[in-house]
């Protein structure tokens, strides 16, 4: 469903990807490891079509996503992938259930049924009462588990998550962790998650450690 060949990206003089190759099927969870610098963030953000590498290939349900250009990229993002960043990107003028909202807002839905389904994700994520706070208005862990809620709520085809319960304690982590493996298996999704923490790669299918931008196990 998923599939990256020989990937490559620097920036300036440091080579963050070198010959980065995988593949992930539909409804696997994967979950990417390895130590800080090793270029786990720059590969997520090649496979969701956020960066492009300067060579190698992605390509997503066998359509190149490398070669798009912004625009495309953007609507592929939108149509059919969820992405939780690392260090959050809530929209600030919005509240917590309108940002969960808005990949339904994007598709055309309509504002009340979008909100709704927006707050049914809030609950399951355990920050309902959090719908109506601005962004800035929240601590890291909600703000995490908002930006969950919007990766999960409208079911897209594959979900990345970039540690996704970095800012948790475990009993949040295991809720999020669970959620997203819920969501993912419900909906037959590929799931691709970064992460450090040994817990949370134990509910992954495989485990893909970086080193130095390579694959190393
Ligand atoms: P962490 O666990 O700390 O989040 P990571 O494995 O996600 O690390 P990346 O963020 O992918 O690592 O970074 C890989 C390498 O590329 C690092 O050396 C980093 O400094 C560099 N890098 C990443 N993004 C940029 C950027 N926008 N500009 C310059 N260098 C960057
Ligand atoms: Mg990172």
């Amino acid at each position: 469903m998923l599939e990256a060949r020989a990937l490559r990206k620097s920036f300036g003089r440091t080579t963050a990807l070198e010959g980065v190759s995988l593949s992930i099927g539909e409804g696997e969870i994967v979950a990417i490891t390895g130590p800080s610098g090793s270029g786990k963030s720059t590969l997520l953000h090649c496979l969701a079509g956020i960066i492009r590498p300067e060579a190698g290939e992605v390509t997503f349900g066998g359509r190149r996503v490398d070669s798009l250009d912004d625009a495309g990229r953007t609507r592929l993002r939108r149509e059919s992938f969820g992405i939780v960043f690392q260090h959050g990107e809530l929209v600030p003028e919005l509240s917590a259930m309108e940002n969960v909202a808005l990949p339904f807002l994007f598709g055309g839905h309509a504002r009340q049924e979008s909100l709704r389904r927006a707050m049914e994700a809030l609950e399951r994520l355990g920050v309902a009462d959090c719908a109506e706070r601005l962004p800035g208005e929240l601590s890291g862990g909600q703000s995490q588990r908002v930006a969950v809620a919007r990766a999960l709520v409208a079911s897209p085809k594959a979900v990345f998550a970039d540690e996704p319960t970095g800012a948790l304690d475990s009993l949040a982590g295991e809720l999020v962790m669970k959620e997203l493996v819920r969501t993912a298996e419900a909906a037959r999704m590929a799931l691709v998650i970064v992460t450090h923490d040994n817990r949370v790669a134990s509910y992954a299918n495989r485990e893909i450690v970086l080193r130095d931008g390579r694959v190393a196990g």
